[in-house]
């Protein structure tokens, strides 16, 4: 989610949330420093105030936590893959048997939000949030993704586990080449480990082993050893 726009939120205690602002020397959400997240109350104000600039698009948060209180976590990003099948209309495929995340999200369903307009307003996030429903995560059309979790680290994995699966499914579809889809029952098979197995030890192994993962990577990164840039997307 290297995008400068974007945002990510956790419900705290009650109606309150940590949400990620806007700060006068914004660099965007990869570079996010601590005080840059603010405490708001998720029900009634705004949550404005004089040191930190929600984003336009707290609505999107503001109302998933007043209809889910199952979510504790809130990715909204504008990921570029999924940015490029949503308006091409192209459906995210599972193309991975090994890769659990993406395949999950396809077991669970992933629905799509067909406006492309700011959710900058209660009557636009409700409509968003009814596209969700129960889901875990949901597409917006020409606009991005966004994902919930009982965690940050949850959401997160979420929403990179989809822009991966979509960037890949983006770069079959660009190919040239006719795509062997993986059949049903290989959808299954590989997603539904986790339902053979134990579902919470697989679940929280996958999420907590690819959250160390990335953190991994940005920690090279900083150290100068390495570079996790997916080149050729902004
Ligand atoms: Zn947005």
């Amino acid at each position: 989610m290297n995008d400068v726009g974007g945002h990510v939120s956790a419900r705290v205690s009650g109606p309150d949330i940590l949400l990620r602002c806007r700060g006068a020397d914004e660099e965007g959400i990869l570079f996010t420093r601590d005080d840059q997240i603010g405490r708001f109350s998720s029900v009634g104000a705004d949550g404005r105030n004089s040191e930190l600039m929600p984003p336009i698009e707290s609505p999107i948060h503001t109302a998933i936590y007043a209809a889910r209180p199952d979510v504790r976590a809130v990715v909204h990003a504008h990921a570029p893959g999924s940015l490029l099948c949503g308006l091409t209309g192209i459906d995210v495929l599972p193309v991975r048997a090994y890769d659990y995340g993406p395949i999950r999200l396809v077991l669970e369903g992933v629905p799509t939000y067909e406006s492309a307009a700011l959710v900058d307003r209660p009557e636009r996030a409700a409509a968003l949030v009814a596209t969700l429903g129960q889901k875990n995560a949901c597409l917006m059309r020409g606009h991005g993704i966004v994902t919930t979790g009982t965690t940050v680290r949850e959401a997160t994995m979420r929403a990179i586990a989809y822009e991966n699966a979509a960037r890949m499914t983006w770069r079959l579809e660009t190919s040239g080449r006719a795509t062997i889809p993986m059949s049903e029952e290989e959808i299954v098979d590989s997603g539904g480990q986790g339902l053979t197995r134990s579902a919470a030890t697989v679940n929280g192994s996958w999420f907590e082993w690819s959250w160390r993962y990335y953190r991994r990577l940005l920690a090279e990164r900083d150290a100068g050893r390495m570079v996790p840039v997916d080149k050729g997307w902004p």
